[in-house]
């Protein structure tokens, strides 16, 4: 049974969007879309931060090859090779990241051909992205279609460096975009305590830092949903070891996290006293913003993985949640769901993109908090939600800080909710009333595939 089916379906995310936000934020890029001109078009106005560089922020530099219906027929590999070999001569970038999209997918462009035929003439690296958004449902799939890449181009070594100990101490922290400067700060903080040397991955590095990959004792992930197929890869043919735990959001799940890295080192001890110390100190700053949040009910989307760590945060504050909706499922957030399971107060789905299903659903339960991804808060608003981001760059929502600032935003929000009742009464959603009347799911082909 596929419950992913809808008989009716409104948009969906591609993975070429979660592909061009890692290519983005690489040190010295070109971006080659290969596709009609719409593909990435969100990339054409986009400037992006590169931290440790002098260029502090810059705009992307974007071709489109803009295949047309005769591109279709004869194909597009020239206007490819063209593209690569113009950007080389026009910007002589680090690195040009050739984004297969659909059309050339389909068409059958072989993008690996013509990459080695212009290998000669260009000095960059030069790394194919197969991110066709039709091949999926599962957007989460463009970081396995990323690091294919990214294993092909910049792993030339097929042996570590330097011999891989324990004493080596470097760990590969794996840190996904939607992880904030401050995620990241408070991360290596926890680590750092424990005397380990923290290398953050795969964002916002040049590209020797990706040949490094295959230097550290150990990678560790922040959100399992990236990273299993580069942490396989990196185990068979380097022998380093990983850690796919959960999401350090949240006291229970931060603690199981670093206690995981921690039993690597046999480092136990100093992580239960590290863990002791946060958790006494961050429970007393979080009494004031409980007594404000406690009763209060909430409806949850995101990432699977981070959204049931975010719903056990709001448990510990005292909020009820209704509501969870997943982008997708897999077997990385069995644990976390387990004690859901016969919760039948909440609702649990899968849905990436479907607005309207949501719509129906906060109709009938009209929680007192949305918390989603921010592209996603604005219908919940529209119905007078007051809403927070999942995640948003400027703030902190992972580690033991993180838990902290969720409770204070939350507050904050849930003081003052009349911009949300303005909202409410003058705009509405796009869906009749009847549609309110139907069951939230009716669109799901039960028992059926595609
Ligand atoms: S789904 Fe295909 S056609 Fe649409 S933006 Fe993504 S790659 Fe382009």
């Amino acid at each position: 049974m596929n419950l992913a089916c809808r008989r009716f379906h409104q948009t969906q995310l591609c993975q070429s969007s979660l592909c061009l936000s890692w290519a983005d934020s690489i040190s010295d890029p070109v971006i080659i879309m290969h596709s009609p001109v719409g593909c990435g078009g969100m990339n054409m106005f986009k400037r992006e931060y590169f931290f440790d560089g002098p260029d502090k922020l810059r705009y992307v530099r974007t071709i489109n090859t803009n295949l047309s219906e005769t591109d279709v027929i004869s194909g597009g590999e020239d206007k490819l090779r063209e593209a690569i070999l113009y950007a080389e001569e026009k910007f002589h970038p680090e690195n040009i990241f050739v984004m297969m999209t659909c059309v050339p997918t389909l068409t059958g462009d072989d993008a690996d051909a013509v990459i080695d035929s212009a290998k000669n003439e260009v000095k960059a690296n030069i790394m194919p992205v197969y991110c066709a958004g039709f091949k999926s449902k599962i957007p989460a799939s463009a970081y396995d279609a990323l690091y294919h890449g990214i294993i092909k181009t910049y792993f030339k070594e097929k042996e570590p460096k330097n011999k891989l100990t324990k004493k080596n101490k470097r760990v590969n922290l794996f840190s996904p975009s939607s992880a904030s400067e401050a995620d990241k700060n408070e991360l290596r903080r926890l680590l750092e305590m424990l005397g380990l040397k923290v290398k953050i991955l795969p964002y916002y590095t040049r590209a020797e830092e990706l040949q490094e990959m295959t230097n550290a004792v150990l990678n560790v992930s922040i959100c399992a949903t990236h990273d299993e197929y580069l942490f396989s890869y990196l185990k068979e043919i380097y022998g380093i070891p990983y850690i796919i735990k959960n999401v350090p959001v949240g006291i229970k799940n931060t603690s199981s996290w670093l206690m995981e890295v921690a039993k690597y080192f046999h480092k136990e001890e100093e992580a239960r006293k590290i863990i002791e110390e946060e958790t006494d100190k961050l429970k007393r700053a979080l009494a004031p913003y409980q007594k404000i949040l406690s009763g209060k009910t909430a409806f949850i989307h995101g990432g699977e993985p981070r959204s049931l760590a975010t719903a056990d945060t709001l448990e510990m504050l005292g909020v009820e949640v209704l509501g969870i909706e997943a982008r997708h499922h897999d077997r990385f957030s069995n644990e976390l769901l387990e004690k859901r399971k016969n919760n039948e107060k909440m609702t649990y789905s899968v849905a990436i993109g479907q607005p309207f299903e949501k719509a129906n659903l906060l109709e009938r339960m009209k929680p007192d908090i949305y918390i989603g991804h921010n592209g996603q808060c604005v219908q919940p608003a529209k119905q007078g939600i007051p809403v927070q981001p999942l995640f948003y760059s400027p703030n902190n929502y992972m580690g033991f800080t993180g838990v902290f600032e969720r409770a204070r935003g939350l507050a904050r929000m849930t003081r003052n909710t009349q911009f949300y009742k303005n909202l409410r009464e003058n705009l509405r959603l796009p869906y009749q009333e009847s549609w309110y009347k139907k069951e939230p799911f009716s669109y799901i082909k039960s028992g059926e595939t595609i």
